[in-house]
């Protein structure tokens, strides 16, 4: 075994592994997840059920890796923004949305994106590097630091990075999730730009979780211009493998739908939607676009909005206004940058 491992990059099976390796019984390996994925041990030397001697004997060959918390901001709403600094320096961002009586984070899939959506913030970053899998939960670890006593209680995908193109990390980081950390697969999200085969693949791999859609247009002409992977991947195709996603009874996909003002929020458009999702168990979600400084696309009136929904609504489906919370410090759906704005000083968390 090499020394230096971080027990956090680890798999399940791995830790039972690295303990076997290091002569120590299974219940020693289910201690040691124990501390790091529900205790959100920051070292082998918090792991006080251990001795003294074992600690140190296994601080030889192994450490637990932390994010670091580069910036916290909050919002006026309650919304809070951590940026989180990896072991190389890059940086990312997890959303921390109060909502009654939960608490969800959204969180990075990777550093920036190379889906090149024309309105998103990340997009306009491309791809700085996809996240390993522990450095998917441990948003999830340092925010329920951070934020201690309360706990987190519902995970999207939402934040920075194209999920299913982390395909491997993220499926892993999913079964970490559900398995060690207690969170129940209802209580997560998935949200993707529609990476068909791997949408297809992903029933088989990963836990069960709730999967959202960015249609965000309705005809390809449309939604290639927004959105370069409609290229590849067209409408037809995407509704297609939504047709044939195996659903549990009384699941639902939902389609997200950015209202992007003269570009894809006429009445036409609503009917085109509704003819669209025809036939699938589904419900909608609009999101008036979130402007940032980069770009020069507009969200509708909210006149606009409100008579996209109605049209939508008449055809009996379910369909939601989702105005994006933490605005006013860049928090929103498609805002997300992970630069640091300062150097302010660093902490683990
Ligand atoms: N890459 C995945 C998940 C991250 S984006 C995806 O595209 O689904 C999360 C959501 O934010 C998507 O539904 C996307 O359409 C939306 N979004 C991106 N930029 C936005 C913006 N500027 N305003 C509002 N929503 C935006
Ligand atoms: Fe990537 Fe999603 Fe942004 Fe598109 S909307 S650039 S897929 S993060």
């Amino acid at each position: 075994m090499p020394k230096n491992i971080d027990l956090k990059s680890l798999s399940k099976a791995d830790v039972y592994h690295f303990a076997a390796e290091h002569g120590l019984p299974k219940y020693r390996a289910d201690q040691l997840l124990h501390w790091i994925y529900e205790r959100y041990a920051l070292s082998l030397q918090e792991i006080t059920e251990f001795s003294k001697a074992l600690r140190s004997e296994l601080a030889h060959a192994a450490y637990i890796s932390n994010l670091e918390l580069a910036d916290r901001q909050r919002s006026k709403d309650g919304t809070e923004k951590f940026l989180f600094s990896l072991e190389d320096g890059q940086t990312i961002e997890s959303v921390l949305i109060p909502d009654k009586d939960r608490l969800t984070l959204c969180i990075s899939s990777q550093a920036g994106c190379a889906m090149g959506c024309g309105f998103c913030l990340t997009g306009g970053m491309g791809l700085v590097r996809n996240l390993k899998a522990h450095e998917i939960v441990d948003q999830i670890i340092s925010a329920n630091r951070l934020i201690a006593p309360a706990k987190i209680t519902n995970i999207v995908l939402m934040g920075m990075g194209e999920p299913l193109a982390n395909f491997d990390e993220v499926v892993e980081a999913l079964w970490r999730i559900t398995g060690l950390m207690g969170i129940s697969k209802r209580r997560i999200t998935l949200s993707t730009s529609g990476l068909v085969p791997k949408m297809l693949e992903f029933p088989a791999k990963a836990p069960d979780v709730n999967l959202a859609i960015s249609l965000n247009a309705t005809t390809d002409e449309a939604r290639s211009r927004i959105m370069p992977i409609n290229k590849t991947y067209p409408i037809k195709e995407l509704l297609d493998a939504c047709r044939r996603y195996p659903l549990r009874p009384r699941r639902r996909i939902t389609f997200e739908y950015v209202l992007i003002g003269g570009v894809n929020d006429t009445q036409a458009d609503a009917k085109r939607l509704v003819k669209l999702l025809r036939g699938i168990p589904c419900k909608v979600n609009l999101i008036p676009f979130n402007p940032y400084d980069q770009s020069n696309m507009k969200r509708p009136s909210e006149e606009t909005v409100l008579e996209f929904q109605k049209v939508v609504a008449a055809s009996n489906m379910t369909v939601l206004i989702r105005e994006s919370k933490g605005q006013d410090i860049l928090a929103a759906c498609g805002q997300l940058r992970g630069k640091q704005k300062s150097s302010e000083d660093k902490e683990a968390c």
